[in-house]
């Protein structure tokens, strides 16, 4: 709710206020400057009879100022010319379709407000879609007076939604619904109930302003067509493209009070108004571009893993899994077991042995894991002293026989030999079995 005090300060020096402008306006009174603080408006032949039979009507602001007898009439609400004119709106009531004085209507003004936050490396963006929407908000207007009659009787408006509920006054004020126009064209269609409810809206509103000592009588609604802007920017780099969509009073766009969306990205999930790409074309944000240290590619920091060993960022491609710890290590840093070969994270290595081969534990042919390995390969029947140790991977398996000693790295689920060495019982190195010759231990 504002009060609109009487008699009216002009907005500016010179400038008629605001709400008897749009009254004027909408009552197809178009009024122009004639003086300092004077104005005129001509009046259409048919109307006359409201203005005394006068072609043109002089209008001063200030009592105090550039009036005398028959020069002008002062426009306030208690004044005779501010009375006829608001019996006049009153007539045209009780909704009058208006519109925020100066907001945007075209994407035109729009599209450097929408584009500006973002920052496109790399590529454009551009609207893919934008439609500006007329949305109704209420400024009901009341004449407020007290019954003994002594203070000036005043405007009160009270500004709603559609809804109708009571509006933000920060809306109202970034909307500038104090600054109004008449709506020239033909609204949009509103329905009987939806009036209905606004019209009640209006005389509760009425009853909340009147007082034991205090009048409110309702002059009119003016129902506000406020633009709103929906649609879509497009983001495109090469022949890939990505969509952000918008919506919010265009108002508030031209000022800045609301931005578009920062862009999201679809991977990673953050947000940010720098847009950009991978160097495999993929659509995202600044914020989520990392290098591969081992390629120098751009791309998806989510796409990156970090080598256990050096700490590098590098694509999934240039690392490994170590077998024994799990760890994900670059390749070239991997260092091979001097007993059973794997190739591990330096971590599981302590004096050229890995964990697993460190961990060798006896066991015997009734270890179902043994005898799952026994029954595959019967041939391994004739080796005895059968230790174990088990990764997340594989099975390391050694065995003795009279003079020789063997050793095997099996795929745990497969049971598939990845690795197989033998040696002499006192022999220090494991020697490996070429692959050629592995039948004639596993059979
Ligand atoms: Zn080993």
């Amino acid at each position: 709710m504002s009060d609109a005090n009487e008699p009216l300060e002009p907005d500016d020096p010179g400038q008629l206020p605001s709400f008897w402008l749009w009254v004027l306006e909408t009552l197809r009174l178009s009024v122009r400057p004639c003086g300092e603080d004077l104005f005129e408006f001509s009046v259409p032949e048919g109307q006359r009879g409201d203005f005394d039979g006068r072609e043109v009507v002089r209008v001063a602001v200030r009592a105090s100022r550039g009036t005398g007898p028959g020069t002008a009439d002062v426009l306030a609400v208690d004044s005779p010319l501010g009375g006829r004119l608001l019996r006049r709106l009153q007539a045209w009531g009780p909704f009058v379709p208006a519109v925020p004085r100066h907001q945007p209507v075209s994407v035109h003004q729009l599209a450097p407000h929408l584009f500006a936050p973002y920052r496109v490396t790399g590529g454009t963006v551009r609207l893919s879609g934008c439609s500006l929407e007329d949305h109704p908000l209420l400024r009901y207007t009341y004449l407020v007076r007290r019954d003994n009659g002594e203070a000036a009787a005043r405007l009160v408006h009270v500004d709603a939604s559609p809804r109708p509920e009571p509006l933000e006054p920060a809306l109202s004020a970034s909307l500038r619904l104090d600054e109004l126009a008449p709506r020239l064209v033909r609204p949009p269609r509103v329905s009987d109930d939806q009036l209905g409810a606004w019209l009640s809206y209006g005389e509760q509103q009425a009853a909340l302003l009147t007082t034991a000592d205090r009048r409110a009588e309702f002059v009119v609604a003016a129902v506000i067509w406020c633009k709103r802007a929906s649609g879509k920017l497009l983001f495109e780099f090469g022949d890939r493209s990505a969509e952000r969509p918008f919506d919010a009073w265009a108002q508030h766009l031209v000022d800045g009070v609301a931005t578009p969306p920062p862009f999201r990205c679809p991977v990673t999930g953050r947000e940010s108004y720098h847009v950009t790409a991978t160097d495999d074309g993929r659509i995202t944000v600044a914020e989520s571009i990392a290098c591969c240290e081992c390629s120098g590619r751009r791309v998806l920091d989510s796409d990156l893993e970090t080598c256990a060993v050096t700490g590098k960022r590098a694509l999934a491609e240039f690392l490994r899994s170590c077998s024994v710890t799990g760890e994900r290590v670059l390749a070239d840093q991997l260092v091979r077991c001097t007993q059973c070969s794997q190739e591990v994270s330096p971590h599981a290595i302590l004096a050229g042995r890995c964990a697993a081969c460190r961990s060798l534990q006896p066991i015997s042919r009734d270890d179902p894991r043994l005898a799952r390995i026994l029954g595959e390969y019967p041939k391994l029947d004739r080796w005895t002293r059968w230790r174990l140790a088990e990764t997340d991977a594989v099975y390391v398996l050694t065995a003795s026989s009279l003079l020789r000693r063997l050793l095997l790295v099996l795929d745990k689920e497969s049971l598939e030999a990845s690795h197989v060495a033998e040696s002499f019982r006192l022999g220090r190195d494991w020697p490996e079995v070429p692959r050629a010759q592995w039948a004639e231990f596993l059979g």
